[in-house]
């Protein structure tokens, strides 16, 4: 594995994903202030985390920090390690009842032996605003309205911040988790662009990555795809998140051949929360029937 050396990086050639967040943050900021406005309810994601992983704690903390800075209210629902699939599902059972609840987020990994896809089957479509259940991903794949998992979304939004043209693109997926990979490659599929979704059994996978257009990594693997693997003038997003900052693209070395890279740090991350906020905020407006339309392009 190559070691990290420092490189001078062109801003240009950045896909920031912080000034874009920010820009979501501020139009959830203004929906939910119109919901207020109309109902004199406040917008409220309750969020679910189950175990002692330190990683979680501070990923719920993060999002339950945002949701007050956009003047929504979190909700915090704190089950011990040992919790069970029953337990879990009856907890997520009672917030999907509770009417003053319009968004459920089940932080994971949930710990073993929950058995995770039970747990997310038990949020209503209409309050799945972190888009895990099974409902949520067949509209995505459809190309129907969704509240549609929050890091390929964010992915999209970035993507189209920066003009990447995705019609007739060959572009790469690494990673094909439900919450990610999957997705994604559907919402490049219906942006038009022809996609190879690769995983741990794909064979070739270096000749594969060289031939795309866009590359997305999403493995969870620290530096995994290298720079060597990278095209010239290929847009590489890098949506893994390891531990020391450390993306799943070996950011050294595929920043010289990209024409566009994200920042790990600061470019999947940031937007992938404020998908979560901004599709909560909707999720809102949709269950007390506040039309958000009046708010124009900068609400949205
Ligand atoms: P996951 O559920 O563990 O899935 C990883 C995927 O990578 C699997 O499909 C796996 O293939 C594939 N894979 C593993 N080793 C591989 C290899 N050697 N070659 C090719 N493919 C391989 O992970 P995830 O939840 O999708 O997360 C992926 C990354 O994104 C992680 O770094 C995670 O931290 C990050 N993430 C970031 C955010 C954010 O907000 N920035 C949010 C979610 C996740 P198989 O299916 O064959 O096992």
């Amino acid at each position: 594995m190559n070691e990290p050396r420092t490189i001078v990086t062109n801003p240009a050639k950045l896909m920031d994903g912080r000034p874009l967040a920010r820009r979501l943050l501020d139009g959830a900021r203004a929906k939910v202030e119109a919901i207020r406005a109309a109902t004199g309810v406040t917008p409220t994601l309750a969020t679910v985390l189950v175990g002692d992983d330190r990683a979680s704690a501070v990923y719920v903390r993060m999002k339950r920090r945002r949701c007050e800075e956009v003047g929504m209210k979190s909700v915090a629902v704190e089950l011990p390690q040992g919790t069970t699939t029953d337990e879990l599902v009856a907890e997520i059972r009672k917030l999907a009842a509770d009417p003053t609840v319009h968004g459920i987020l089940v932080q994971h990994p949930v710990p073993a032996p929950i058995d995770k896809r039970v747990a997310f089957e038990a949020i209503p479509i209409e309050k799945d605003v972190d888009g895990v259940t099974s409902a949520t991903l067949g509209r995505v794949i459809l190309g129907l309205p969704a509240f549609a998992s929050c890091t390929p979304k964010g992915i999209m939004r970035l993507l189209a911040e920066y003009r990447v043209q995705l019609d007739g693109a060959y572009a790469v997926v690494i990673g094909r988790s439900p919450i990610l990979g999957r997705p994604l490659a559907s919402m490049l599929i219906n942006a038009h662009a022809t996609v190879t979704l690769c995983h741990s059994r794909t064979r070739s996978l270096p000749s594969i990555v060289r031939n795309a257009d866009v590359v997305i990594a999403a493995v969870g693997h620290p530096r995994f795809v290298q720079g060597g693997w990278i095209k010239t003038g290929a847009v590489v997003v890098d949506a893994g998140y390891n531990e020391g900052n450390v993306g799943d693209v070996d950011f050294e070395g595929a920043y010289e051949p990209a024409s566009l890279i994200t920042p790990v740090p600061g470019g999947v991350g940031p937007m992938t929360i404020a998908t979560l906020i901004d599709q909560t905020a909707d999720a809102a407006a949709l269950q007390l029937g506040v039309r958000l339309d009046a708010l124009g392009a900068a609400g949205r």
